[in-house]
């Protein structure tokens, strides 16, 4: 695997995504169920995770969980040296190669035969620090729907954005639904 050190945005959203498939976030429970889910979920981000096995499932869920006490912590300095650590699990270089448009980049590279969980880790961690160098801590934030225990990356321009799904915690009439069904007096 290759991840370029300009690309943050693909590794963070990968780490919010990811974080987000958690039944502490999702409502309809546990995203990554088996082996098959966590397929799919690789093949809609782009990464080449062939068959993943339960044992690898295992180890994404781990990832997983250690990503949202990235994503949570308020100690920045805590954020670059476990994003660090991720990287570390499996990263080598930075080594510079031509992008597609011929120009010059660097990248990191993962460890041959490294297992998936591990090059999750670098990709995840090479994105997380890119948004720490760029765009600063401040991007690391918490779902603003009072329903939602979802955290997440801006990596937006504006730096704006203020849900950890947009499509569902950022429509009012799901928040307010959602918040219906939570209250006591339901039946
Ligand atoms: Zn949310």
């Amino acid at each position: 695997m290759k991840i370029g050190f300009n690309d943050y945005t693909r590794g963070a959203a990968l780490a919010t995504e990811l974080v987000n498939t958690s039944p502490l976030v999702r409502e309809a429970g546990e995203v990554l169920a088996d082996p098959g889910a966590l397929r799919d979920f690789l093949s809609e981000h782009g990464v080449d995770g062939g068959e993943p096995g339960t044992d690898d499932l295992e180890e994404v869920l781990s990832l997983r969980s250690r990503l949202r006490d990235i994503l949570e912590t308020e100690d920045e300095d805590e954020t670059a040296e476990a994003a660090n650590a991720l990287v570390a699990r499996a990263g080598v270089g930075p080594a510079l190669h031509r992008d597609g448009d011929g120009r010059w980049r660097w990248y990191v590279g993962t460890v041959p035969e490294a297992p998936l969980a591990d090059r999750l880790a670098v990709l995840a961690g090479t994105g997380l620090l890119g948004v720490l160098d760029v765009l600063g801590h401040g991007r690391f934030r918490h779902c603003a729907s009072s329903s939602c225990e979802g955290v997440f990356v801006d990596t937006s321009r504006a730096g704006r954005r203020r849900y950890c799904t947009p499509s569902l915690c950022g429509n009012r009439l799901n928040v307010a639904n959602h918040r219906a069904r939570r209250s006591p007096g339901r039946p």
